[in-house]
């Protein structure tokens, strides 16, 4: 072994980073110029990089994950406990950690049943369509076998996940992609077409949703998926009745509605789920960034029993969920997602999320007063978003280098803030905030301040 190539040391680090890591969601040719970021701790909601600088992070890891925050000794201990006991085993076999934390789950989530263990949200998310098609193959003769996708929604980076990808640029150039998923309408109130507003406006959301259906033909569409509140597309929160109707349509047309909780599950709205925000009873939900907060990697595809039954059938040997996941057999998930839920519980992060979520709203509309480049203020607990306008009155985006120009000048003032970039061509002018579900009103303070500040050097 060359024992040069291992070290903590900042250079050595950086260089190694630069010579040899791709960096996930970034134009890697800009390492070329400058450094990339290590960053090496965090406790709260802060982290340090390997130079020293440290951060209030508002985007919990960048991508929406590590909800119960940094530093968390006890998921460390226990993940480190059940790996060193039994690390993994799949295959058909449980282990104590993924039948406790099934448990404890379904206990969260009312109406559901039965928990499917896999790795990202695009694997679960993956699992959900492939039981959708395995029950329009088993029951419906094949024909059932459409899943419905919204715009400006995203579900995973896989190709199964991006055919049901509403964001135009995350998807270009990666296609031909698998067939059989249809795109409905965005739920977007402030960027109405039909110039409704208001439960006028969730009720033509909605709508549009069944004229695809009756366009497709209801006898072939097996799914409708969703998330509760669009994430990366924007932060848009459905509208009034939005969801009510979207149930009663599902319900009429025998269509089975899946969640994608992979950004609101776990308390990122004020409640376990954001679908319970809305009071609806998805068929199946899938998970994964809060589930274990980043300490480990876990997904769960989650269906009721009526979901599960359809696959019971010991005379028909093709009958069985034909699937796995290899490392969903780890018991380092499940442990991690277990002290992940007791800490939810024990210190209230959904009654922070919910109250704080109010806080950093007020702040927001505060920042509109102040701003005339904010056009809209959006969001639901800790998972908020402002919408840049160039004119109020004509909607205008603002352009995508003074929105990446903004976050720079955030990071520069040591807090990390989110945009919706990279998603819907034109549209990326969202700035999106998704801190850890322990802030305080003064981390929510300092942030909204440091956006203040970004946006009139920016924008003036
Ligand atoms: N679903 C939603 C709503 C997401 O935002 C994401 C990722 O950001 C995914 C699914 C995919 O999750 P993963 O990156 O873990 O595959």
């Amino acid at each position: 072994m060359d024992t040069n190539s291992y070290s903590n040391d900042p250079g050595h680090v950086i260089e190694a980073d630069r010579a040899h890591v791709w960096h996930h969601l970034s134009q890697n040719k800009v390492y070329e110029k400058i450094d990339p970021r290590i960053i090496v701790e965090g406790k709260g909601l802060k982290v340090w990089d390997i130079t020293g600088k440290e951060y209030l992070d508002a985007v919990s890891g960048g991508v929406w994950t590590t909800n119960v925050g940094y530093g968390r000794e006890r998921i460390g201990k226990a993940v480190g406990d059940a790996i060193t006991k039994m690390c993994f085993f799949s295959g058909g076999a449980g282990t104590i950690p993924g039948a406790n934390f099934a448990k404890m789950l379904i206990e969260k989530m009312p109406g559901l049943d039965r928990v499917y263990y896999a790795n990202s949200g695009s694997e679960a998310n993956e699992k959900a369509f492939k039981m959708v098609r395995q029950i329009s193959h088993k029951h419906y003769g094949g024909k059932k076998y459409k899943i419905l996708y919204r715009d400006r929604d995203y579900h995973g980076t896989t190709l199964g996940a991006l055919s049901a990808g509403g964001q135009d640029e995350r998807n270009a150039q990666y296609g031909p992609f698998a067939p059989g998923f249809v795109r409905v309408p965005h739920c977007l109130e402030y960027r109405s077409e039909n110039g409704l507003t208001g439960e006028a406006y969730g009720a033509a959301a909605a709508q549009a949703i069944e004229d695809v259906i009756l366009r497709e033909g209801a006898d072939t569409v097996g799914a409708l998926c969703l998330e509760p509140i669009t994430a990366g597309g924007g932060i848009i929160v459905p509208p009034k009745g939005y969801w009510d109707r979207v149930q009663e349509i599902c319900k009429k047309y025998n269509i089975l509605l899946h969640i994608d909780e992979v950004v609101c599950g776990i308390g990122r709205t004020g409640t376990w789920f954001g679908y319970q925000q809305f009071g609806v009873q998805p068929d199946i939900v899938t998970m994964a960034k809060g589930v274990a907060s980043g300490y480990a990697a876990i997904s769960c595809c989650v269906t009721t029993n009526a979901v599960f039954d359809q696959f019971k059938d010991d005379t028909d040997k093709m009958s069985y969920f034909r699937d796995i996941s290899t490392f969903g057999g780890c018991t380092g998930g499940p442990a991690a997602a277990i002290e992940n839920m007791k800490i939810v519980e024990e210190e209230d992060l959904l009654g922070n999320s919910a109250a704080m979520g109010d806080h950093l709203k007020g702040n927001l509309h505060g920042l509109m007063e102040q701003h005339k480049w904010i056009g809209d203020v959006r969001g639901m607990g800790l998972f908020a978003g402002i919408e840049l306008v160039t004119d109020r009155s004509t909607k205008e985006p603002v352009g995508e280098p003074q929105i990446a120009a903004i976050v720079a000048d955030c990071i520069a003032q040591g807090v990390m803030i989110g945009a919706a970039n990279r998603s819907v061509p034109g549209y990326n002018n969202s700035l999106l905030f998704a801190p850890a579900l322990v802030a305080t009103k003064d981390d929510l303070n300092n942030i909204t301040e440091a956006v203040g500040q970004a946006i009139k050097r920016v924008l003036g």
